[in-house]
């Protein structure tokens, strides 16, 4: 079973939305999220690591092609994008 988690910031308003993290009934060779966040545009959210990573470079963030840096499960600490607060994650859920 995979979690559907939020981030939200302890200080601003900045929540990353339902992020869809781990992986369901298929195991870990259907969808496999992972929570990443890209060094240029802050933006945070969830890659897949079933796809094919590029030969070169590594993963890249779908808005601004920045460099995407994974975090491993959803215990690591991420700062805010707006304010550098700490995230508080919620777990909202479970997904199949
Ligand atoms: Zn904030
Ligand atoms: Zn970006």
């Amino acid at each position: 079973m995979g979690s559907v988690v939020e981030y939200r910031c302890t200080r601003c308003t900045f929540t990353s939305g339902q992020l869809s993290v781990g992986w369901g009934n298929d195991g870990r060779r259907g969808f496999w999220g992972a929570l990443a966040r890209c060094k240029v545009c802050q933006r945070l959210g969830v890659v897949d690591l079933n796809a094919r990573e590029p030969d070169r470079g590594g993963r890249r963030c779908a808005d601004c092609n920045g460099l995407l840096v994974l975090f491993e499960g959803t215990s690591a600490e991420i700062q805010c994008p707006r304010c550098d607060a700490a995230l508080r994650h919620a777990p909202l859920g479970s997904w199949m």
